[in-house]
């Protein structure tokens, strides 16, 4: 058994893995892919202090760092059930896809999430060749060029507020006859000269020339006619997906599927803590989830030294 017993190995877990084991105890990592959304990442230049470095680049050295300690990694381990002790101090257990059960004093959850994909042809072969989903990582790419926003919930119309002050133009598809995103941010985006608007519309194909984006198709869903527009960037906004669906029954999720958790990483359970992309933290980036996994490896600590001596 462990004492801190890690499910996730992405940047969050990574960091927690690290975190625990300086404090010379036991610690375990089960991960699905050791390395987490990094692995599908081109250039990362926004993680401070490493002016640009490319995803698997990155994911290698996290790996490398957590094997600096003496952590044991369990690749290429799904977990599908999490059972929280029955009393304080107890062990937790976390039941494997394989059906092997690991046992952690605490436990820390960091499965990260998955970006909703559109499902539209080139949407895969285009990927990072155009086809992005992360404003804050990827916009600066396209400055001075021509993109699209697809969606217009508030992480869409916040995307093309921001995008619209990097790149040329942004037009904005929205699937509903009208924008979802709060009324605040929908007159910001109306008062912005570069940005056309489009609703009612489904996209239907992301175009390319073999390398690259060069435009995306769309319908018209009143008038039922298909509609090309040339472009270089197109942003899919249509929601974060929390890989939390095995644990809506041991802890509190969010409406969103999010673990709710408080500002030292605990969740509803005592002696488990979360972090990174698939709990409440706001914004999701590799900085901010290295960030929350060192807060949930010490706070993990924290709670173990607190308990009574067996
Ligand atoms: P993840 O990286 O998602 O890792 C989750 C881990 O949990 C993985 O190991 C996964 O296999 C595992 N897992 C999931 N479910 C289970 C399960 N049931 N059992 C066991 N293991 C499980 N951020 C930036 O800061 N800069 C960038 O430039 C940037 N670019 C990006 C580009 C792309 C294309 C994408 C998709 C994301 C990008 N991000 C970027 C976001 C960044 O990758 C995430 O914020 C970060 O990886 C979150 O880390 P995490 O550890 O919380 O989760």
């Amino acid at each position: 058994p462990f004492e801190v017993l890690i499910v996730g190995g992405g940047p969050a877990g990574a960091a927690a893995a690290i975190y625990a084991a300086r404090k010379g105890i036991r610690t375990g990592v089960a991960a699905e892919r050791f390395g987490g959304q990094v692995l599908d990442t081109m250039d990362i230049e926004n993680f401070v202090s490493v002016s640009r470095t490319e995803g698997p680049k990155f994911a290698a050295a996290l790996e490398a760092h957590v094997k600096d300690y003496d952590v044991e990694i369990m690749n290429l381990q799904k977990a599908e059930k999490l059972i929280p002790a029955k009393t304080e101090g107890g062990y937790h257990e976390v039941v494997l896809e394989n059906g092997a059960t690991l046992k952690g004093r605490t436990v820390i959850l960091s499965t990260g999430a998955r970006w909703r994909q559109m499902g539209v042809p080139g949407e895969e072969e285009y990927r990072n060749k155009g086809v992005a989903y992360c404003p804050h990582c990827d916009g600066p790419l396209f400055k001075g060029k021509r993109v699209a926003v697809i969606g217009g919930g508030n992480s869409g119309v916040e995307a093309a507020i921001d995008l619209a002050g990097i790149v040329a133009h942004v037009t904005l598809i929205e699937f509903d006859s009208q924008l979802r995103a709060d009324a605040v941010l929908q007159r910001k985006l109306a008062s912005l000269p570069n940005v056309k608007i489009i609703t009612s519309a489904l996209t239907t194909k992301v175009d390319g020339n073999g390398e690259r984006v060069t435009g995306l198709s769309y319908k018209d869903r009143n008038s039922g006619t298909e509609h090309d527009v040339e472009l270089e960037g197109i942003f899919v906004q249509i929601g974060l997906v929390p890989n939390t669906e095995w644990l809506k029954d041991s802890i509190a999720l969010s409406p969103r599927g999010e673990i709710e958790i408080d500002a030292r990483g605990e969740t509803s359970q005592p002696g488990i803590f979360a972090a990174g992309d698939c709990t409440t933290v706001p914004y999701k980036q590799i900085v901010i989830a290295c960030g929350a996994g060192s807060t949930a490896a010490l706070s993990a600590f924290d709670y173990l030294i607190r308990l009574p001596a067996a």
